[in-house]
C-alpha cells in the first residue's frame, strides 16, 4: 500500500541529538537542543513545580475529562500572565482563551482558527529566519506562509529597516506573526523603542498581529518585562492573538502545557469565538491533557510557588547570561578573529554565533560539539565544566 510514500527528510534538530548520541568522546557538547541544562549540563525540574506536584498529590484529584477548552484555573491564569492583571480586554470579558498542546498545539489552533475565519487575507508573514517548525504548522493549518526580513547576518542583529520595508509592502490586513521575546533562532528582539515602531505600521496597514510567547521570563528573567510587546500592543488597541507555552519558563517540556488566547471587541463576540475555537479542537484531540495544566494552575494561583517559580525563572536565565559573559571574554581574550558583541547582546535561550556551515561542521568532527547547521547554539548547554573547551574549540575553528 505505501510503495509510493517517499521518505521525508530528518528533523533538522533532531538530527544534531541523534550525532550527539553518537558521539563516545567524553567531551562532547549538545548545543543543538532547546532544553535548559543545570550547571552540571542535566535536565532541571523546578522546585516550583515538584512543590505543585506534592500539592497536588495530597489532592488525590481525579482523572475525568478538562472540558474541551482546558481546565478554566488554568487559561484564567495563563492570561492574565501574558495580557498582565491590569489588562483591560481581560476585565472586560473580552479574551477568548484555550488550553492547548503546549506552544505548538497553541499555534496550530491559532493557524486553523485563522484559516476558517480570518476574513481577510490568508497570508502570515514570518521573520526570516524563525523557530523552524513556524511554516509547516502555519502550512498545515491552510494558510500562505510568506517572510519579512528580520535578522542581518553583517551586523548580527536586527535588520529593522528591512523588516519595516517589508512589513510596509505587504498586503493590508495581512497577518503578521511576531515573537513576543527571546526570538528563536537568533536571540535578537526589537527594542521597546522598536516595538513602537511596528505597532504604528502594523496600525497603519491593519495587519493581524500573532504574537508567539514561547519563553515568556526565560529572556530577562522577569516575566512583566518579557511581556512588553504583547501588553503594548494590546494598550494600542491591537486585537491580537497569543500563543503561550510553558515549556521553558517552568520546565514542563514533556507536559505540553499551553494556551492560545484571541482579544476580541465584546464578550458576546468573545463567546462566539469561543464556541468555534471549540469546534476546531474537538476533532484534532478531544480535550488536551490534565496533569501539566493542574502544576501550572497550582503555581500561577498560589502566592507563595508564584514567588518561588519567579526566583526560578530568574535563576534559569541569569545563568545563561552569565554563559554570554563568559564565552564572550574567553573569544575576546584568545583573540578570535571576528566581533563577538553579539554574543551578550542577543537575549533568550539561543544564540547565533555568525559561525558558518564549514565552522560548526569541524567543531561537530574535531571537537565533538554539535549546533544546528546555521551555527545557531543552545547557551543553556554551556555550563562551568564545558565553557573554557568550548569557547577554545571555536576559536580554532574560527581561526581555520
Ligand atoms: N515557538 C517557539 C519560537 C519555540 O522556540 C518553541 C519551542 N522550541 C515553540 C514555539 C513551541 O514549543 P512547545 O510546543 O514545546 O511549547
Amino acid at each position: 500500500v505505501w510503495s509510493t510514500v517517499p521518505a521525508g527528510p530528518p528533523d533538522p534538530i533532531l538530527g544534531v541529538t541523534e550525532a550527539f548520541k553518537a558521539d563516545k568522546d567524553p567531551r562532547k557538547i549538545n548545543l543543538g537542543v532547546g532544553a535548559y541544562r543545570d550547571e552540571n549540563g542535566k535536565p532541571y525540574v523546578l522546585n516550583a513545580v515538584k512543590k505543585a506536584e506534592e500539592t497536588l498529590a495530597k489532592q488525590n484529584p481525579d482523572k475525568e475529562y478538562l472540558p474541551i477548552t482546558g481546565l478554566p484555573e488554568f487559561t484564567a491564569s495563563a492570561a492574565k500572565l501574558a495580557y498582565g492583571a491590569d489588562s483591560v480586554p481581560l476585565k472586560e470579558g473580552r479574551v477568548a482563551v484555550t488550553q492547548s498542546i503546549s506552544g505548538t498545539g497553541a499555534l496550530r489552533i491559532g493557524g486553523a482558527f485563522l484559516g476558517r475565519f480570518y476574513p481577510h487575507v490568508k497570508t502570515i508573514y514570518l521573520p526570516v529566519p524563525s523557530w523552524g517548525n513556524h511554516t509547516p504548522i502555519f502550512r498545515d493549518s491552510g494558510l500562505e506562509v510568506k517572510g519579512y526580513r528580520y535578522f542581518d547576518k553583517k551586523t548580527v542583529g536586527l535588520d529593522f529597516e528591512g523588516l519595516k520595508e517589508d512589513l510596509r509592502a505587504a498586503p493590508e490586513k495581512a497577518i503578521v506573526l511576531l515573537h513576543a521575546c527571546a526570538h528563536n533562532p537568533t536571540g535578537v528582539d526589537p527594542t521597546p523603542e522598536q516595538w513602537k515602531e511596528i505597532s504604528d505600521i502594523i496600525k497603519e496597514k491593519q495587519l493581524f498581529p500573532f504574537f508567539d510567547m514561547a519563553y515568556q521570563g526565560f529572556a530577562s528573567g522577569n516575566t512583566t518585562r518579557d511581556a512588553f510587546a504583547v501588553r503594548y500592543f494590546v494598550e494600542q488597541g491591537h486585537q491580537v492573538a497569543v500563543s503561550q507555552s510553558f515549556a521553558k519558563n517552568m520546565g514542563l517540556y514533556g507536559e505540553r502545557v499551553g494556551a492560545f488566547s484571541l482579544v476580541t471587541s465584546s464578550p458576546e463576540e468573545r463567546a462566539r469565538v469561543d464556541s468555534q475555537l471549540k469546534i476546531v479542537i474537538r476533532p484534532m484531540y478531544s480535550n488536551p491533557p490534565l496533569h501539566g495544566a493542574r502544576i501550572a494552575s497550582t503555581i500561577l494561583r498560589d502566592e507563595q510557588l508564584y514567588g518561588l517559580w519567579e526566583s526560578e525563572v530568574k535563576h534559569m536565565a541569569d545563568r545563561i547570561i552569565q554563559m554570554r559573559d563568559r564565552l564572550y571574554d574567553n573569544l575576546v581574550s584568545q583573540n578570535t578573529p571576528g566581533e563577538w558583541n553579539h554574543i551578550k547582546k542577543q537575549i533568550g535561550m539561543f544564540s547565533f554565533t555568525g559561525l558558518t556551515q564549514p565552522q560548526t561542521k569541524a567543531l561537530a568532527e574535531k571537537a565533538h560539539i554539535y549546533m544546528t547547521a546555521d551555527g545557531r547554539i543552545s547557551m543553556a548547554g554551556l555550563n562551568g565544566k564545558n565553557i573554557d573547551y568550548f569557547s577554545e574549540s571555536v576559536s580554532k575553528a574560527v581561526k581555520g
